[in-house]
């Protein structure tokens, strides 16, 4: 933040002003700086910032200043989720102050029955998700035709392939001469050559066309397989101590459920889940409570990964990691945010390693590899750590045993080969290749082999000797 700017200079109307102070901001942050100059001037924009930098106000202040009492609706901001249209309401609520406009958040899930009577009382600004906005437009009871400002936020999210058809849907039965905003914390190089087709002469302002720009958190990852994350979620979370609220992502509503289930049985703690399945009663209530401090652990999809503010966040886990680099921006943008410190940590299991070479060579996002913590602090373990021997195997399913016998010791191919089939039951498919040195030896056994060959090997001295077997 530039401590000598202030919201006076930009010309922030006295009511807002007056307003602002009394939230408690003193002075306004940079993407603020650089936005809000262009959107009271009228210009359309693009304007890209890093997570939890206050773009909610850098276009809702000038929304809210250019909106003229009783003169229908002006604006539309449009959201991706439910729970983002409600808090970005609340926050234009808030700065509003004083002033007599009425802002309000549509959104599926709910009785659309007060919506429509919210719109025959007169609305100013609206915010909303596509899907109930095109519902309330086919009702005819909205209409978007005399619009002053479209907004998107998460803009790159709003022109994806999934909401895109609906976005120019609603575009299409507004009026063309409006002012258009893009706001984002990332935006990949097929939204910005797309995003010129919905805006006239835009101002850019962007961080950095090159490099993504994250926030103040440390970010750790483990190379854990898929059946030893639960273990090593409960050990990360006993080494955090609590020391403030978490949020766990999952790349599905099923293992968010599991989760839930599962760590709720064992911990002594308040856990909570957010999917796409909850009613959507029961998705306000969580965030609610989780807004409020009252949850220290919610496992949640996607849907919290883009816009949520929750103060208390301090540690975001990738339980998996997600699909692209921007949903693994925004996930853990939910820390870190408004210059604090945050804490974000990935299980990667072996298929998930290509992600996080994405991560660190093509973006140069800092993160470190970390062992999992131990549970020294707990006396009693709350999952066991399984084989998982997944994460020793190549495509093939092959794992790789090294011996301390070799050719010194008088070994050749043939006489290791009966050796291992006369030790367990095992078919020549599931022997790979064997590699003979002077004093050690390498043979590739197949993952539902390995088990009992290691234990069958350590016992026999038909080599000669009792053997060290460890997997290479
Ligand atoms: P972004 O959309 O960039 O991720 P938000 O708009 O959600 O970030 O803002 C993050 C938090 O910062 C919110 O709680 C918001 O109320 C607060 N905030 C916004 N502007 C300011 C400011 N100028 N000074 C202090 N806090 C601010
Ligand atoms: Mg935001």
């Amino acid at each position: 933040m530039r401590d000598k700017i202030t919201f006076e200079n930009l010309h922030i109307s006295e009511e807002i002003v007056s307003s602002i102070k009394n939230i408690g901001w003193k002075n306004p942050t940079d993407i603020q700086i650089e936005s809000i100059p262009h959107i009271l001037r009228g210009s359309d924009l693009l304007a890209q910032a890093k997570t939890g930098s206050g773009k909610t106000a850098a276009f809702g202040i000038p929304a809210i200043q250019n909106t003229v009492t009783s003169d229908g609706l002006q604006t539309l901001i449009l959201t991706p989720t439910r729970e983002l249209a409600s808090q970005v309401s609340e926050e234009l609520n808030v700065i509003k102050g004083e002033k007599k406009i009425s802002i309000a958040a549509f959104y599926g899930g709910v009785s659309i029955d007060s919506q429509i009577k919210a719109l025959e009382k007169g609305l100013e600004i609206l915010v909303g998700t596509p899907g109930r906005v095109i519902d309330l437009l086919r009702r005819g009871n909205l209409k978007l035709e005399n619009l002053n400002l479209l907004i998107l936020d998460e803009a790159d999210r709003m022109l994806d392939m999934g909401f895109f058809p609906d976005v120019t849907w609603i575009i299409n039965k507004s009026n063309n001469d409006k002012q258009t905003l893009l706001f984002s914390a990332t935006f990949p190089q097929e939204i910005l050559n797309l995003s010129s087709e919905i805006m006239n002469n835009p101002e850019h302002v962007i961080t950095s066309q090159y490099e993504l720009e994250i926030p103040d958190i440390s970010q750790k990852y483990s190379r854990i397989g898929k059946i030893n994350k639960s273990w090593a979620l409960s050990n990360i979370l006993s080494d955090f101590n609590y020391e403030g609220q978490i949020l766990v992502f999952c790349n599905t509503k099923r293992i968010v459920q599991v989760l839930e289930q599962r760590f709720s049985k064992v911990l002594d703690k308040r856990i909570s889940s957010l999917q796409g399945d909850m009613t959507q009663n029961a998705r306000e209530k969580v965030m609610k409570k989780f807004k409020s401090g009252d949850i220290d652990l919610v496992f949640s999809t996607d849907v919290a990964a883009r816009g949520l503010h929750v103060d208390g966040v301090k540690l975001v886990v990738n339980y998996d990691l997600p699909n692209t680099v921007d949903s693994y921006v925004h996930r853990i943008g939910r820390t870190g945010r408004m210059g604090l410190k945050g804490r974000a940590w990935s299980l990667v299991s072996s298929d998930e390693l290509g992600m996080i070479s994405l991560l660190k060579n093509v973006h140069s996002l800092e993160l470190t590899e970390t062992e999992i913590p131990d549970n020294n602090g707990d006396n009693h373990q709350l999952f066991s750590k399984k084989k998982d021997w997944n994460e020793h195997s190549d495509l093939f399913g092959m794992i790789s045993l090294g011996i301390n016998v070799g050719t010194h010791d008088g070994l050749n191919h043939q006489k290791l080969f009966d050796w291992i089939k006369g030790l367990i039951k095992i078919s020549d498919l599931a022997v790979g290749s064997i590699t003979l040195n002077d004093d050690n030896s390498i043979i590739e056994i197949h993952k539902s082999k390995v088990d009992y060959i290691i234990g069958a090997m350590e016992k026999n001295k038909g080599l000669g000797k009792l053997l060290n077997v460890e997997i290479v």
